[in-house]
């Protein structure tokens, strides 16, 4: 029997709908963003103009259909406005990660070809390394509130104005009818392996995303909600949380320069009524010593997404003392980055919530989970205890990279290896045990890393912990502990005193060879611990460390 076509429309699937959305049903919402001299407030209705401007703009500087479009910029007005005039005249936004090292800048913009760049004055010193550099782009656009028509930089020479390009335009554009296939956005991994690969969003996918990350049981953003995302726009679109906050109509909130200043996203969140806010842990790590030492509270927050690595229990437990409820979410920028997220099931009992919203939850609906044995690379059965690498397949999920970097990230059967380690419970909730790379091998078996450093984090004068394995004679691997005390216990905390404590948490072989004290646990560009760089300087494990632990 010949198949039967079913007779819905072909409505292409793009960006242009949240534009839509935000110009006829959300005009009296604003885009608030905390500056030097106070706060930057706009309705909704104000900035659609702007972003036809600004497309016009785009036109008349000869940006044509898939040219790449860089920001260089902080979470701000200017840069949502570039969010949706870009991918919606048809070009692709590229987001560049302004922690980034010159030298990966440089390869980012090379490899992704950007042809324009728009630059936040505050952050035109980490551009003047690059000029005679990145011979593709061919103008640059300074995002300032001075107005003129062309400034020169010392270092950098003729920039255009944004102000003054977009008054050369006329409130309205005609955008142009785009295929849901074509790109709208590129991000770059990490890169804590190699250099950094292009993950490149169409506008199909980003639709798809906006509308999983609304789900009641995902992010859950409504109309009524105001939302303050601390995840910067350049990782992984900020978790897409820009579209998915002009579709529902919530009002946001931007830090611009004071993401990473406690004090002042506090101050925001209280003054504009944030009800959800997003970041990854370490983030949450400095909001609650804040917190507690000036008593200030967030009453009107109900969530705080957070992702990125994985929540520390004492983290989890102390936001919840302070009224803030987190909500755990899984994802990397190859999964734009929504994958999973953990509210406790129906049926839960009370007492074992904190457990469930500790995992990275539940795969969320529209993307597949599989978990496969690493070296067979068999399927592993959902049972909570057998754990293999996580593989994913949907809509959002990313078939290969820009310029066709590591095509081997795709199983055979066009499955996404993520490179996380992790076991699945019978209801579905999977539990990340590492990266495939940091999984520490100790006499043929696996220690995680990750559950190590979490019992670590656990004791009371432990402010933040990571955890390696080095190489060992006998074990191949052993565990070393990274741990920063709590200003207050500085040099009052010994190793034995941390191995103690772990003793009835972990199993036996698992308690680390040496526990070392640092003043800060490195980062990386995205605020997640960067082993790359303790394992670079690492000593070697002092001789019979192992047999002094396990006493
Ligand atoms: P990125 O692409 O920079 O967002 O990094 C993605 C990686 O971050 C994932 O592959 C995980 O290893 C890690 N990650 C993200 N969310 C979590 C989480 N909730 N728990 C543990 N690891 C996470």
């Amino acid at each position: 029997m010949a198949a039967v076509e079913g007779l819905m429309q072909d409505y292409e699937l793009s960006l242009q709908h949240v534009l839509w959305r935000i110009e006829r049903l959300h005009q009296k919402k604003e885009v608030v963003t905390k500056l030097e001299q106070g706060v930057h407030r706009m309705t909704n209705a104000e900035m659609v103009p702007r972003i036809n401007r600004l497309a016009g703009a785009l036109k008349r500087l000869g940006v044509k259909p898939g040219d790449r479009v860089a920001t260089l910029a902080f979470n701000n007005h200017r840069h949502l406005e570039l969010y949706y005039a870009v991918p919606c005249m048809g070009a692709v936004l590229h987001t560049l990660n302004l922690r980034l090292f010159p030298q990966h800048l440089e390869f980012i913009i090379n490899d992704a070809e950007d042809k324009t760049l728009f630059v936040d004055q505050a952050l035109l010193p980490l551009l003047k390394p690059l000029m005679g550099k990145i011979p593709s782009i061919q103008r640059f656009v300074l995002m300032t509130d001075a107005s003129a028509p062309s400034h020169s930089q010392d270092g950098i020479g003729d920039m255009l104005d944004y102000e003054s390009l977009l008054q050369a335009e006329s409130d309205s554009y005609p955008w142009p009818k785009l295929s849901e296939r074509m790109a709208a956005a590129m991000c770059y991994t990490s890169g804590t392996t190699g250099n950094p690969k292009g993950v490149v969003y169409s506008h199909r996918s980003q639709f798809i995303h906006t509308m999983g990350v609304l789900q009641a049981d995902n992010l859950g953003l409504t109309e009524k909600d105001t939302v303050l995302p601390i995840v910067p726009m350049f990782h992984a679109n900020s978790w897409g949380l820009p579209y998915a906050c002009g579709m529902a109509g919530c009002k946001v909130l931007f830090p611009d320069r004071f993401m990473g200043d406690a004090k002042s996203v506090v101050e925001l969140a209280e003054q504009e009524g944030a009800t959800i806010l997003a970041g990854v842990p370490t983030i949450w790590i400095n909001t609650v010593a804040l917190l507690k030492e000036t008593g200030q509270r967030l009453p009107k927050v109900h969530t705080v997404i957070c992702g990125g690595s994985a929540i520390p229990r004492s983290l989890m437990e102390a936001m919840d003392a302070l009224g803030l409820r987190m909500l755990h979410a899984w994802g990397m920028t190859e999964t734009s980055p929504l994958g999973s997220v953990s509210r406790p099931r129906a049926g839960t009992a009370k007492e074992n919530e904190l457990d469930v919203r500790l995992t990275q939850g539940v795969i969320v609906p529209g993307v597949e989970i599989r978990i496969t044995d690493p070296a067979s690379g068999e399927e592993l059965p959902w049972d909570g205890v057998a754990f293999g690498e996580i593989q994913v397949r949907g809509p959002w999920i990313a078939r290969g990279y820009h310029n066709g970097y590591d095509p081997g990230k795709l199983t055979e059967d066009e499955w996404f290896r993520t490179g996380d380690v992790a076991k699945i419970s019978p209801d579905g909730y999977i539990q990340i045990v590492d990266r495939t790379k940091d999984v520490i091998k100790s006499g043929g078996e696996w220690i995680s890393s990750v559950e190590l450093e979490n019992a670590v984090m656990a004791h009371p004068k432990i402010l933040e912990a990571a955890v390696i394995g080095l190489p060992h004679v006998k074990w191949d691997e052993r565990p070393v502990v990274y741990a920063v005390a709590r200003p207050e216990f500085k040099g009052q905390v010994t190793e034995q005193e941390v191995i103690d404590f772990l003793r009835d948490k972990v199993a036996k072989w698992w308690l680390p060879d040496e526990v070392r004290f640092i003043d800060e646990v490195p980062k990386t560009s995205v605020g997640k611990f960067d082993k790359k760089v303790l394992r670079a300087s690492a000593v070697p494990i002092k001789e019979g460390a192992t047999q002094a632990a396990r006493k």
